[in-house]
Formats: structure tokens, sequence, C-alpha cells
């Protein structure tokens, strides 16, 4: 295996929405920077949202920032922090009209202006009515963004290692100092040295076996800042979308209940009109969940079994054609559904996590309570916890928080790097790398333990015992079951022994990243002793602000993960019961 070395002021990794807009503001900012990503760009999650972006333009109704800041932070079950939120809201109208002005062909009302629809857990007037929040180009927004930012990056002449993907953070002393990277196509090993990373590695639902996530995403990023003892934030908190799609789990959006689309059982009651009186099927996506949860549960799911039905044929075959061509692709394709006649078979999908890398408002690290950074270390997107979606996000969220986080991200990049010198490389810092390579490559051939076997059983366990509904005794043998997946693990070997291509060997330490991700979540849902968003405790039904309002940090320290907390930050609305 051949070594070779880099060196640029700023690295970044990832190439989804969240990478891709630091990399533009860094550029413009004055930093050389290098863009690694194990995935090319355009095949990156982001352009897969299919939904929108939220910013309360109010083009075809009223609306106002104080209302979007508002559902966002009921939304989150009062765990976002407020001073992240008002920010990533009052910036939101601006973030639209820039991704507009640098390209993006959004969906025009009549009169030309930008088109809204509604989404879940959006309102007028502090939970009145659902309101027209959401931004779109159909139902493949996220695809647009990814090729506008795209456009502009290669445009701005920046340095992409495609196909590149980051084994190990080099932090030394609390001291960013770079990272390394295997080229999948040769085998080789990268060293980067650089004054800054911003890792904007994106998810890990596949820590899940029923997830909307794409098979890239196991969460390499937060495995290596944690693994070079950087605390983890509020991993509890995972959001399952309600309309996965059955039995496979692609993503259904919202937008097809935003559009008009209900839930119906099997009676073929509109089941949410009890659940949420007041915005019904557009209620925030942790409670729409838990109905279906309990509607299979008591027996009404369709023909008895644990799927409910999207019903949007009453939008008629010109809305759907022209709002949801994507979605309405995915049914005839997979399951042989048309929207247009039939209802779509769902059930609750793995979807977000809320939880990530601890940041500040300019997505800088922070370790502790204190706000102490590590000194050019960042984070953006959906691997970074900042907090703007606290226990559950709110749709359309999400790429508003990437573009706007990434874009601060990129923009402190380039400042930081400017008065940084680059810190020396520690002796040797491929070795970790190589010892995870060589594992792989040179075991000793007996085939004890499969990967894939092992990632199977993962996801299962993860799936039945840190789901939708948690109690203590299933999330301690969730435990005791991770903790001898990790001891077999390390028995585990791969069938190729190559170095070009080498999909085994990577799957296997996506499968390391995943295994401690997957640990993390459990610990922090059996130590949070309460329900709050995406979190429900059977055993600890109510939400208890008393004990709990605080953000959990998770650190692995000789081993073993300790937890500390960190306060939220109350600006604007104290909490309150969250009922709609
Ligand atoms: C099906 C689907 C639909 C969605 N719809 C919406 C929506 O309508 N509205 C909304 O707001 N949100 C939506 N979301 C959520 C939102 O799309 C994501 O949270 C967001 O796009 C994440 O962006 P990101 O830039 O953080 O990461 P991603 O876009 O996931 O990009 C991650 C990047 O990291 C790189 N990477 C990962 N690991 C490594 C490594 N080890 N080495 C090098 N590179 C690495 C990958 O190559 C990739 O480029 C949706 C999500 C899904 C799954």
């Amino acid at each position: 295996m051949e070594i070779h070395h880099h060196q640029y002021e700023a690295v970044i990794v990832g190439a989804g929405g969240a990478g891709l807009s630091a990399a533009v503001y860094a550029a413009r900012g004055g930093a050389n920077v290098a863009v690694i990503s194990k995935l090319y760009p355009p095949r990156s999650h982001t352009g897969a949202a299919q939904g929108g972006i939220n910013a309360a333009l109010g083009n075809l109704e009223e609306d106002h920032w104080e209302w979007h800041m508002f559902d966002t932070v009921k939304g989150s079950d009062y765990l976002g922090d407020q001073e992240a939120i008002e920010l990533m809201v009052r910036k939101a109208p601006e973030i639209v009209y820039q991704l507009e002005h640098l390209g993006l062909p959004f969906d025009r009302t009549p009169e030309g202006k930008i088109m809204q629809r509604p989404f879940g857990g959006h309102t007028r007037n502090y939970g009145e009515a659902p309101v027209k929040r959401s931004c779109h180009a159909a139902d493949r927004t996220g695809h647009m963004i990814l090729q506008t930012l795209y456009q502009n990056c290669i445009k701005e002449g920046i340095t992409f290692f495609d196909e590149f993907h980051v084994l190990d953070l080099l932090l030394e002393d609390g001291v960013c100092r770079g990272a390394v990277a295997y080229e999948i196509a040769t085998g080789d090993l990268h060293v980067f040295h650089s004054k800054a990373v911003l890792f904007a590695t994106g998810g890990c639902g596949r820590i899940f076996s029923f997830t909307s996530n794409a098979h890239a995403l196991t969460g390499d990023g937060l495995a290596s800042v944690y693994r070079r003892g950087v605390p983890l934030e509020d991993m509890e908190f995972f959001q399952f979308h309600p309309t996965g799609l059955y039995p496979l789990g692609i993503l259904i959006t919202e937008a097809v209940r935003g559009e008009g689309g209900v839930l119906r059982n099997d009676q073929g009651e509109r089941f949410m009109e009890r659940y949420a009186p007041t915005i019904k099927d557009l209620a925030p996506r942790d409670l729409v969940s838990r109905a279906i949860y309990l509607e299979v549960r008591e027996g009404r799911g369709i023909g008895g079994k644990d799927y409910v039905h999207l019903d949007a044929t009453q939008l008629g075959q010109a809305i759907i054609k022209a709002k949801l061509p994507e979605i309405a692709d995915f049914c005839r394709t997979y399951v042989g559904v048309d929207p247009v006649k039939q209802p779509i078979p769902v059930k609750p999908t793995v979807h977000y996590a809320m939880g990530g890398i601890p940041t500040d408002i300019d997505a800088q690290v922070i370790v502790d309570d204190q706000g102490t950074p590590v000194a050019g270390l960042y984070a953006a997107g959906e691997c970074a916890c900042v907090s703007v979606h606290g226990a559950n996000r709110l749709g359309c969220n999400s790429l508003l928080d990437i573009v706007v986080f990434g874009q601060r991200g990129g923009v402190r990049l380039a400042e930081y790097v400017k008065g940084a010198d680059f810190a020396p490389l520690p002796p040797e810092p491929e070795a970790w790398s190589v010892s995870q390579i060589e594992r792989f490559l040179k075991g000793p051939g007996d085939h004890q333990e499969k990967i894939g076997a092992l990632r199977a059983e993962m996801q299962e366990l993860m799936m039945r015992d840190v789901g939708v509904f948690r109690t203590e005794e299933p999330l301690r043998q969730a435990l005791a079951g991770l903790k001898a997946l990790k001891a077999r693990y390390q028995e585990a070997e791969i069938d190729d022994r190559g170095h070009r291509f080498n999909t085994d060997l990577l799957e296997a330490i996506e499968l390391g990243n995943l295994l401690e991700l997957a640990e993390v979540a459990a610990a922090g849902a059996l130590n949070r002793q309460e329900s709050r968003g995406a979190h429900y405790r059977e055993d600890f039904p109510q939400r208890d602000d008393a004990n709990w309002l605080k953000h959990t940090l998770a650190c692995k320290v000789a081993g073993q993960i300790e937890f500390s907390y960190k306060p939220v930050s109350i600006t604007k609305f104290q909490p309150k019961e969250r009922k709609y």
C-alpha cells in the first residue's frame, strides 16, 4: 500500500449540501480547500431529499420568522437551542433567494413567485393551522440543491478527491492536524495535513434495518471524532419518518400529505383526527409515527399487518404528475401501486439523526458545557448537532440547516486558517488506518464471522429494542447484544483481499463505525429516563423538564461511554405542554 501526502489549509470531508456550501464559502473567503468524499458528490444523500426547504417567505399566505421559530422549538420538544434556531429561521429567506440566484429552479406560483406548500408541524400564528412554508422544486428539491451547489464549487475551482474514504481524524493535544483517507480505486492511503477539518459526512440511519437512508449513511465522521475523544450529543434521538414505502422503507415524502394526502387504517378511518385534532395528518413526525405503531398494535393495521395506508387518490392525476412525479414513480416501480388510483402502503422508517457532533453556531466543534472548542475542528449538516432540531426535527428544516450552517462553517473556516499555522503531524499519522486495513486484508482466513451477517443482526436488534417505543429491559438487552457483536466483529473477515475497489473492506470498516454509534444511541436511550420528541420510554411516558431539559454528551473514556450534560439555550419560548 502506497502512502501519499498532501497539504491544504482546510479539508472538508463530505460533499452533500453541507460540505458543498462550506466549500463554496471557504473558497470565497480565500482558503485553499480540498473536499474529500467517499461518493461522487452528486450521489450524496442530499440529492434524495424530496419535499423542500423552509423559509417564512409568505408567498401564498401570511407567515413570519417568529412563527417558524416557535414551530421549530415546539417541534423539538423544547430541546432545540433557541439561539441557533432563531439564527436559522431569520436567515432562511435570504438562503432561499441565494439558492435561487445560484440557479436553483424552484416551482413557481402563477405570478412567478417561489411556490410553497405545508409540511408537518409548520403552522400559522403559533399552532392555529398548517401554513405553506416549504419551497420546492417538485419532489426533487434536494437533487436541485446539490446540483446547484456542485456547479458553483466547480466554478470556484475547488479541488475534489472523489471516492476517497476518510478513515481517521488527526487530532492531538486538542488541535486538529488533518485527516487520513483511503483511495477506493487504488487501495492507497492519503495523509492530508491541514490547519482545519470540517466534517459534513451526513447521517447514520444504517444502524437500523428499515430506513430511508442510503447505503453509504454509516456515520463515519461521527465515529472518527468519537474515537478521538470528542463527545457526541443527543444520540438517543432518532427520527422515524411516518411514511416509508412498505415493505422497503424508501421514503414517501411528507409533501404527499402537504398536498392533501391522508393516512387511513384498516377500517378506512382517518385516524390522525384522533391523535392531533388541530393539524391532523400534518402533525410532527414523532407523533404520527407513534400513532401508526399504536394503530397497528391495536389491530388496525391493513389486513392485520404492520402497515397503514397513505391515501392520495383524491389529489388526482394532474397534481400527482406535476408535484409528486418521483414518488409516484417509486410506488409504481417498487410495489406496483399507482397512487392516482390506489392507497400507498406505508410504515414508519428510520430517517434522521437529531444528534451528532456538538457544535456552536459557527460550526466549531465544542467538547463540553462551557463551549470549549477544539482548535481547527468543525462540523455541519446532519452529522453535526448545533442543535436546531432538538428531540424531533420538522420536515424541510434539514435542507435549511445544512445550507445555513454549512455556509457559516465555510466562512469561519476561511477566517480561522488565515490566523493559524499548520500544527505538526504526529509521527506515522497513517498508523491507525493501516492497522484497520491490514487487520482485514491479512486475517487468518478461517471465516469465523461475516460482516454482512453481523450488520444484519445489529440492524434487527436496533429496530426491535431501540425503536419507536423503548423500555429499560430491552434496552439493556440491546446493549449486551451490541457488546457481543463488537467482540465478534473483532474476529470478522472479508472475502476480497484485493486493493482496487474493495467494497468488502469498506463495508467492514463502515460496520465498525455503525457498531460504535449503535452502542452510543442505545446507551443514551437507556440513560434518558423520560419521553421527549422521538425518544419515547414506555416506562417513563412523561417529559421531565425538571431532570432532563438538557443535552446529553456521550464520551468514550477508556473504552466505556461516559455521560455529561449541556444546558439548552432558551431565549424566547419557555417549555409548555406539546399538543397539536
Ligand atoms: C430520502 C430522504 C429525503 C429527505 N427529504 C428531505 C426534505 O425534503 N427536506 C429536508 O429538509 N430534509 C430532507 N431529508 C434530510 C436531508 O436530506 C439530509 O439530512 C441532508 O441532506 C444531509 O446533508 P449532509 O450534507 O449533512 O449529508 P449528505 O448529503 O448525506 O452527504 C454526506 C457526504 O459525506 C460523504 N462521506 C460520508 N462518509 C465519508 C467518509 N468516510 N469519507 C469521505 N466522505 C464521506 C459522502 O460521500 C457525502 O458526500 C431527507 C433525507 C432522506 C434520506
